[in-house]
């Protein structure tokens, strides 16, 4: 069944211009992209976003490196589209991410680590709406 994620291409993404090999691949894995945007995180808008991680040690680090540049947030849609997209991004610490995923090819640490991908379908939901309105996806 059809299922809708919410992808974040990171700051650590445009600054080294991987974003356009990025799309690529999550086009290439079978994704559509329903939404897609280019803006800077508020402090206000990144500390939302994780609030889920406000208790953990590197939430300010974490805020500090998401408003550090603009980032491209993504409405991706696909069967078991959650699960699939974390596969292709793999583990959130690069070291331990599989070959070929995209964290794996790209990323430099366990925090600056390209991209963001829903982790259940429940949490999608909210994530997409943090940056899209019904009305902005395709
Ligand atoms: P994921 O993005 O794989 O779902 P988490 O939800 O656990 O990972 O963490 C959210 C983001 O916080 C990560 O993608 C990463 O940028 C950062 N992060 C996670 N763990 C750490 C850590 N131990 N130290 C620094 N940054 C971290
Ligand atoms: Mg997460």
């Amino acid at each position: 069944m059809k299922e809708r994620t919410l992808a974040i291409l990171k700051p650590d993404c445009l600054e080294k211009r991987v974003q356009g090999k990025v799309i690529q691949q999550i086009i290439d894995a079978g994704f559509d992209i329903k939404g897609m945007r280019l803006l800077s995180l508020s402090e206000d808008s990144a500390k939302k976003f994780y609030e889920v991680h406000k208790e953990r040690p590197f939430y300010g680090e974490l805020v500090a490196y998401m408003t550090s540049g603009p980032v491209v947030p993504l409405c991706l849609e696909k069967d078991n589209a959650v699960a699939d997209f974390r596969k292709l991004i793999g583990a959130t610490n690069p070291a331990n991410a599989e070959e070929g995923t995209i964290r794996k090819m790209y990323a430099d640490s366990i925090e600056r680590n390209i991209v963001h991908g829903s982790d259940s379908a429940e949490n999608a939901k909210k994530e997409i709406a943090h940056f899209f309105n019904d009305s902005d996806l395709v």
